[in-house]
């Protein structure tokens, strides 16, 4: 197992309903890697949609964490009050940041196609400037334009702080992810219409800011991983390490979700509360004998992780 001196890790979930077996996949690949890394594990509410958050699901997720033993280091960090400091960052990006005024049809009128996180591409309308008769809707980022070789083969580099729009990153279980900005997600929110930080802006603002030096979560977000990278370049803060674990999905092959009709994680026993950690485990691919209770099961499973991911 690597020893690592310094680790912190965090598990982020939007309180957007309660918690199911598939955020709790996630909370326990983050927990387990923090403890088999002797760091500390650190728990954010991600309210920043407040569109989205549902009254009480936090605490009923903090609650829940308690009742399966999962417990975590510090305060637990709210996004919904940390506005001044997504404002803060926002201002840092300076002359990267422009107001945009197109609305979602204008976008996808564009047929510039979707992100890989099926948000459309922005075709840059209001890059420079908002076009006569637009209000801002939105604050956006603009990202490098895609460098274009000339004839004698040298890239011309557009005047921005990052000369490339390509960013790369090594996963811990995916390897290298290789993602051009320009083409497969283009110039994206920061502040959006309904007038909330979007989720790429506060998770990078709040990683750097808690110190966070790993992050272990579920693999629909490894898209999101390069923008993210691409503003923590541009505000100046460390890149954590990542490892994006496989999501789960229902018969259907949708993530589990609100939306899709996910079953909330609601133990009323320790019997049950031993079930629901065995099949996140299981999920996991971590060969665990079924335990007797639920300190025996983190006995258990802490070094199989470390076993299988260190
Ligand atoms: N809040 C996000 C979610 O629940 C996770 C963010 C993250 O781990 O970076 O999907």
């Amino acid at each position: 197992m690597q020893n690592r001196t310094h680790y912190i890790g965090r598990f982020a979930p939007s309180p957007s309903g309660p918690l199911h077996q598939g955020s709790l996949v996630a909370a326990m690949a983050s927990y387990l890697d923090a403890k088999a890394h002797h760091g500390q594990w650190l728990v954010r509410i991600e309210d920043v949609d407040e569109g989205r958050s549902v009254p009480g699901a936090g605490e009923a997720m903090l609650a829940l964490l308690r009742t399966l033993r999962m417990d975590w280091d510090g305060d637990v960090v709210w996004q919904s009050q940390r506005k001044l400091l997504y404002q803060e960052a926002a201002g840092k990006l300076g002359a990267h940041v422009y107001p945009c005024g197109c609305n979602r049809r204008e976008i996808a009128d564009s047929r510039l196609g979707t992100a890989p996180d099926g948000s459309a591409i922005y075709p840059g309308t209001c890059r420079h400037g908002l076009a006569p008769g637009k209000t801002m809707r939105s604050l956006r980022v603009r990202v490098p334009d895609m460098r274009v070789p000339d004839a004698a083969g040298c890239t011309a580099s557009p005047a921005t702080t990052a000369n490339t729009d390509l960013i790369t990153f090594t996963d811990r279980a995916a390897g290298r992810v290789a993602q051009h900005l320009a083409t497969e997600s283009g110039d994206f929110v920061l502040k959006r219409a309904d007038g909330f930080w979007a989720y790429q802006l506060a998770v990078v603002v709040d990683d750097a800011q808690q110190g966070v030096t790993d992050i272990v979560r579920g693999a629909d977000l490894i898209d999101s991983t390069p923008r993210q990278i691409y503003l923590q370049q541009l505000l100046g803060v460390p890149t954590p390490r990542y490892l994006h674990v496989p999501v789960v999905r229902n018969a259907d092959g949708e993530k589990l979700s609100k939306q899709t009709g996910a079953l909330a994680v609601a133990p009323d026993s320790e019997a049950q509360a031993l079930g629901a950690l065995q099949a996140a485990a299981a999920f996991l691919q971590l060969p665990l004998a079924p335990p007797g209770s639920i300190s025996a099961f983190w006995q258990a499973a802490i070094p199989a992780w470390a076993k299988r991911f260190t």
